[in-house]
């Protein structure tokens, strides 16, 4: 009888389990100044391949032990983060902030919590709120299917704990000041500011190299004038949501995009064009952007996004 032996089995099992360990991604910290961290996320969708990953995770040090801000994309993403913060730190994690409500920031709160149970998540009431009802839930079901399961999670851990604007926390000597910037990205964008380093974490209202959606709920002027009132607080160092950190660079470049498809689309609509007669002028605006990710898929939905928010103002 020619049935395979349970050795070949193993063997082909072994075989198996080495090949996804092969693939396993590795993500590294980058230092940006004393005690805080980030591990930069790939500039791409969720996928099997990044398990999920693809946000910037930032990573401090404080005298009470060590402050995570949004935590990944999936579970996977969440332990990823534990094992890196371990080669530098052997205090535990005990605070994480969780910058809105896309599970591409906060579905890594599972994987901390795994080996991390205590530690205390906050984020804006609304973020909170949306993490816990529907939204948590299909982002739960739209990791595990864009990852074919290699995210890991297995539920839904929400933030504990709320901040609104102006909030401030302290751990150990190292203070956190929380700014709330109302319909920007999202409903609910908090910006998470290191006091005395001068390191600002914009979550998704700042990206670099990739154009970002615009929820339905969010709002491309609020954005822009969040992007006003952090440049005006001149921070050292500014670390967006995706894509490289930098100084103020970074929140002028996606200011001057987003400005850009604001600004033609009202002249455009003041001549009374349709949002779709009005997508080629807009391209040539923001041609300068026609590297950065997403460009050929949002620039023509900002568009009619934009052209909705400005016909709403003009009741
Ligand atoms: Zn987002």
């Amino acid at each position: 009888m020619m049935l395979p032996s349970r050795y070949v089995l193993v063997a082909v099992l072994l075989c198996q389990m080495t090949t996804l360990l092969a693939n396993e991604p590795v993500f590294n910290l980058t230092r940006i100044t004393d005690g805080v961290y980030v591990i930069f996320g790939p500039t791409e969708p969720q996928t099997r391949e990044n398990r999920g990953f693809r946000n910037n995770v930032g990573i401090v040090l404080t005298d009470e032990g060590v402050v995570v801000i949004d935590p990944g994309g999936s579970a996977w993403a969440g332990e990823m983060v534990v094992e890196r913060i371990s080669e530098i730190s052997s205090e535990p994690i005990i605070a994480i902030f969780n910058t809105h409500a896309h599970g591409d920031h906060w579905m890594g709160n599972e994987g901390i919590k795994r080996s991390y149970p205590d530690a205390v998540i906050y984020a804006h009431p609304v973020a909170k709120r949306r993490i816990e009802g529907a939204d948590g839930e299909q982002w739960l079901e739209l990791v595990e299917q864009s990852t074919q399961g290699a995210g890991g999670n297995r539920k839904v851990v929400p933030p504990d704990k709320t901040l609104d604007d102006n909030a401030k926390v302290l751990f150990g000597s190292t203070g956190f000041h929380v700014h709330y910037a109302g319909a920007a990205h999202t409903d609910n964008d908090l910006m998470v500011e290191l006091v005395d380093q001068r390191v600002l974490f914009t979550g998704d209202i700042v990206r670099n190299g990739m154009i970002g959606i615009i929820e339905e709920d969010g709002s491309f002027k609020g954005n822009i004038a969040a992007i006003d009132k952090i440049l005006n607080d001149q921070f050292s160092f500014y670390i967006p949501g995706h894509g490289p950190a930098g100084g103020s660079a970074v929140p002028a470049s996606y200011r001057r995009y987003l400005n850009a498809v604001v600004s033609t689309v009202e002249e455009l609509f003041e001549e009374d064009l349709a949002d779709f007669e009005m997508k080629p002028k807009v391209l040539e605006a923001v041609s300068e952007f026609s590297n950065w990710k997403n460009y050929d898929d949002l620039v023509g939905q900002h568009v009619s996004q934009v052209y909705l928010e400005i016909e709403a103002d003009s009741f």
